[in-house]
């Protein structure tokens, strides 16, 4: 027997999450029953999309339960095996996040059509990478930009809360194919980083709020792809400097998440028709066809040096919902993370 905490939803929050929101909780963990394995997690992602589950209605994915452990992203090791596939010491990435322990029957969650307890060779790499440019995340720029986008030479692209996680490595891998990138994020440290990595020009939306204006300004022939995070205004800009048949790849709308009156709308959504624009949403878990090539390329690309990345840590379990919270303060650079191990 072992012991296990774990973050459980309070309330449905109304507009921001707050720490009254969350129950931190001490559970008992048995010893694996058989065909189980027992996990303790080393790191868990927070995501934006979460917010999104603590509403109670439906959706691409089902709400949290209240009063229950939340999921996520986690990378764990095996600490005790009752399967043949999975060996003590085996590095696991799961839907288990928000908890320090945990069993599970890695078949029976197949079966079920749970997900999957999947084993990660991590070829030396720090395992949480595999929570953000090597996981979902990066794995959502590449899809985002390259199969929705469907991103062709001499593109100009615009990305909104481009020092993300999702939004730092779409401006990368469509530097590294050549393009002119505009990065939209907030503060001088983001922007400090978006130039290091090879922006050409970068909006800092909350020194500058018309980012209508800026954008006009920093792409005088307009945009042809747009990499949409944010919502609002940023759609809105974005619209406005499309050039015709430009290509929206609308990926999130963190600015709408935590809403609780109408939210702005792009207001110059008829430009759409007049230029032919193309705007498409996507979920990232439907496109996993593309895995194994998105694997291979970021690879390569890490490997030759031409994508890096940044990540933001709070510790320890008791710190989650603080790192959850922060992503809609703009707090994070790069993937936020919670290390538990
Ligand atoms: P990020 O690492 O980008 O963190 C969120 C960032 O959003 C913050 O750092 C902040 O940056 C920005 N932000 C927060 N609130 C606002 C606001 N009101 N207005 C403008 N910017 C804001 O998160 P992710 O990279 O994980 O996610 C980025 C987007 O991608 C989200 O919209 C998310 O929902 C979406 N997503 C979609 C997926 C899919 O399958 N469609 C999968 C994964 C993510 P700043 O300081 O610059 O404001």
């Amino acid at each position: 027997m072992t012991t296990s905490r774990e973050i459980r939803l309070k309330n449905r929050p109304v507009g921001v999450p707050t720490h009254a929101d969350f129950d931190l909780a001490t559970v008992d963990v048995a010893a694996p029953g058989p065909g189980e394995v027992q996990v303790k997690n080393l790191w868990m992602s927070v995501d934006p999309y979460m917010r999104g589950r603590m509403y109670d209605r439906k959706s691409y994915s089902p709400p949290f339960e209240l009063g229950k452990a939340m999921q996520g992203g986690a990378i764990g090791q095996v600490t005790a095996s009752n399967d043949p596939d999975y060996a003590v010491g085996d590095i696991v990435n799961s839907m288990f996040g928000w908890r320090e322990v945990f069993n599970c029957s890695p078949k029976a969650l197949v079966a079920a059509g749970m997900g999957a307890l999947t084993k990660i060779d991590t070829h030396g790499l720090p395992p949480q990478t595999f929570l953000g440019v090597l996981g979902m995340t990066g794995m959502t720029a590449y899809v985002g930009l390259l199969r929705i986008a469907a991103l062709k030479d001499g593109d100009v692209v615009f990305v909104s809360a481009a020092a993300g996680a999702v939004g730092s490595i779409v401006c990368q891998i469509a530097k590294l194919k050549g393009h002119t990138v505009i990065g939209s994020a907030g503060g001088p440290e983001k922007v400090a980083f978006l130039k290091s990595i090879g922006v050409d020009h970068v909006i800092d939306y909350k020194a500058t709020p018309d980012v209508v204006a800026e954008l006009a300004k920093a792409a005088p022939k307009g945009i042809d792809v747009y990499f949409e995070n944010v919502g609002g205004v940023h759609l809105e800009a974005a619209i406005n400097s499309a050039r015709p048949f430009a290509r929206m790849a609308l990926c999130g709308m963190i600015s709408q998440y935590n809403e609780t009156g109408t939210p702005t709308g792009p207001s110059n959504i008829i430009q759409a028709v007049g230029k032919s624009l193309r705007l498409e949403g996507f979920i990232v878990s439907n496109h996993y066809d593309l895995y194994p090539a998105f694997a291979k390329d970021m690879a390569e690309w890490i490997k030759a040096g031409k994508i890096t990345w940044k990540e933001t840590v709070e510790d320890g379990i008791e710190r989650a919902p603080d790192a959850f919270i922060k992503l809609f303060a703009g707090e994070n650079m790069g993937k936020m993370l919670v290390k538990l191990g």
